[in-house]
């Protein structure tokens, strides 16, 4: 992964550099082709331009010689009647106004009758120039054209000669030389080099002054030589211009390198290096112009074209690659959207299930409690009756007992009430007092009986509070004081403080100890000397009440199955078997304990344990 991704980068960068650099060569070539085609149409427009303006500087002065054949005076010098010095004057004059070279005539012969220099030394007058080719020409075909240098003062021009002739018979010939610079004026805001060269390759005219009689072609030794005969170019060197063929093109047009090391400028163009040379030749003459139009800049803009493809195919390719990233991207955000879609509608379906699941669960918990309070109700309202119908029961045990506890006062009461009125009539108020006081005494002992009575039978509060236990234990053993009594039971109490306080109901927890010491009771009916021993203790949170008794103990099956309603080892009629499980039930509402156990001594031993009560309630 590592060594593939700078492959990749550099396979990708070769790709582009490829790619670059052929739209660059290709821009290259195409700029260049239009830039050629472009330069010929321009250099074509150039040279007509050139041509025509050359051709009309010439042609201002084409008529100039015959002109001359008009004037009297010189018809007359030719006859040989004329005066040469007015003509040579006249002549003066006419070369000042036209700016011209020079302007004279020559007889039949080719003798300088008058000539427009006539002053200077060197005056052409006298001279024989019949060798000249443009007095030939004239002589033959009535005008001549001709390019050479002066012989007397190697002065290049063109000459223009007409042929001057009366009453059919050519008497001479007049010529006027134009200066090149008179022809080059043309020339003077011409864009690029031009030049003209003459029938033998020999550059007459051109914007570059330094290519003036210089040969496009190498002259060879006879052309020399003939050159030489008519004084043509005076005897000048005539070098080479230099200029070399490097490819033909269309319509005649070259692409051709002009010598130079360095890109020489004249003026505003090169005057070396690569250019479009086009040519055409001139009218009424067998020159041609040629135009050199610089490549340069063909080059030049088909580089600056090129770098501009260059950089457009590389801005296109990072544009491509933004794009391509960006669509990569919004691709990605695209999947991660939709994965995180997904993922949250699983999520939801989910929640959706573990709602209703768990509404469901709520639905069915709901019903559950509303069950279990519905049971418990049930429930407590069984204890309830449990509670009362063993309230019941123990009365029913006790009832034995306390009708003999109560037959005893009321026979008394009957005995003592009718004593009482005996004493009463015999006058004897003292012991009549005796026997009533006797008498107050037992309805007091009766009415404690049947208030003890009433209140065990009495359904409980159910509010806890806190509750003297020794209270409780002295209420129940005055309860069960006639079973007690007839038994011949001693009941041992010992509580280790003064006052021993519980949270519970006063009523109910009276029925428990009453249970306790009624089984207790009934457990040593054969024991000769029974005894029960209650001890109450107390803990930082706890009330502890133990009941010891010295019967048998309890029996494994009873030791398991003790708080079993219905459960009894007991005599029909004797035992309902609820009292220990009315009795556990009892001691759970208080948050307390109850549970049964051999002593290691001998007998039953029940514990019972119940929260301390923080205040000390009134009695
Ligand atoms: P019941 O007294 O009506 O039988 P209980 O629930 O009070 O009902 O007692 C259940 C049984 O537990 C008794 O029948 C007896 O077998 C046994 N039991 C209770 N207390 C004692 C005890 N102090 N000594 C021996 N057995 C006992």
């Amino acid at each position: 992964m590592l060594i593939r991704q700078p492959l990749r980068l550099a396979a990708l960068l070769l790709a582009l550099a490829i790619l670059v650099a052929g739209a660059s060569l290709a821009t290259y070539q195409l700029s260049q082709r239009m830039g050629f085609s472009e330069l010929q149409s321009t250099g074509r427009h150039r040279l007509d331009l050139y041509a025509e303006s050359l051709e009309r500087e010439i042609g201002k002065y084409a008529y100039f010689p015959a002109t001359l054949g008009l004037e009297r005076e010189v018809i007359s010098l030719l006859r040989g009647a004329g005066s040469p010095s007015r003509v040579n004057s006249y002549l003066e004059q006419l070369n000042e106004r036209a700016g011209t070279l020079a302007i004279y005539v020559m007889d039949d012969r080719g003798q300088v009758l008058a000539s427009s220099n006539w002053r200077r030394a060197d005056s052409y007058v006298g001279e024989d120039l019949s060798f000249r080719p443009y007095f030939r020409d004239a002589m033959t075909g009535g005008s001549g054209r001709f390019f050479g240098i002066g012989t007397t003062r190697s002065e290049p021009g063109y000459y223009l000669s007409s042929s001057l002739a009366a009453e059919g018979r050519i008497l001479g010939v007049a010529i006027v030389k134009v200066s090149l610079e008179q022809l080059e004026k043309s020339w003077s805001t011409v864009e690029a080099p031009v030049l003209v060269a003459d029938e033998n390759g020999v550059v007459i005219l051109s914007s570059v002054p330094d290519w003036k009689f210089t040969t496009l072609r190498p002259l060879d030794p006879a052309t020399r030589s003939a050159f030489d005969r008519t004084l043509q170019y005076n005897r000048r060197a005539l070098q080479p211009l230099g200029i070399n063929e490097v490819a033909r093109l269309d319509h005649g047009a070259r692409l051709v390198r002009m010598a130079g090391q360095k890109q020489e400028m004249i003026s505003v163009y090169p005057v070396a290096g690569q250019f479009l040379a086009q040519s055409q030749p001139l009218s009424g003459s067998p020159w041609s112009l040629t135009v050199l139009s610089p490549l340069e800049q063909v080059a030049g803009m088909s580089a600056i074209r090129a770098a501009v493809a260059g950089v457009t195919t590389i801005l296109l390719c990072i544009l491509a690659a933004m794009i391509n990233q960006r669509r990569r991207h919004l691709s990605d955000r695209l999947v991660a959207r939709e994965a995180l879609q997904r993922a949250h509608d699983e999520l939801e379906r989910k929640v959706f299930e573990r709602t209703a699941d768990l509404s469901a669960t709520n639905a069915k918990l709901h019903d559950e409690v509303a069950e279990r309070v519905r049971a418990e109700r049930t429930l407590r309202g069984a204890q309830d009756e449990l509670i009362q119908t063993g309230k019941l029961a123990v009365i029913g045990q006790l009832s034995a007992g306390i009708a003999h506890e109560l037959n005893q006062p009321l026979a008394a009461l009957r005995t003592l009430s009718g004593n009482a009125t005996r004493f009463l009539d015999r006058g004897d108020l003292v012991t009549a007092r005796s026997n009533l006081e006797r008498i107050a005494q037992l309805v007091d002992r009766m009415g404690l009986i049947t208030g003890q009575l009433k209140a065990f039978a009495r359904k409980s509060s159910g509010q806890p509070q806190a509750v003297d236990i020794r209270q409780v234990v002295a209420n129940a053993i005055a309860l069960l004081e006639q079973r007690l009594k007839s038994a011949n039971a001693q009941v041992n109490v010992h509580f280790a403080e003064n006052e021993l306080y519980a949270r519970c109901d006063a009523n109910r927890l009276q029925q428990v100890v009453v249970n306790l010491i009624g089984n207790a009771l009934d457990a040593m009916t054969d024991e000769a000397s029974p005894a029960v021993e209650l001890d109450g203790t107390a803990s930082d949170t706890m009330v502890r009440l133990s009941v010891r008794d010295h019967g048998p103990g309890l029996s494994s099956e009873a030791q398991s199955r003790l708080f079993e309603p219905f459960f009894t080892t007991k005599e029909a009629g004797v035992g309902l078997g609820l009292g220990l499980a009315i009795s556990a039930g009892i001691v759970s509402d208080f948050g307390g304990t109850l549970c049964g156990a051999n002593h290691p001594a001998g007998g039953a031993l029940f514990t019972l344990e119940i929260p301390l009560a923080a205040e000390a309630a009134a009695p």
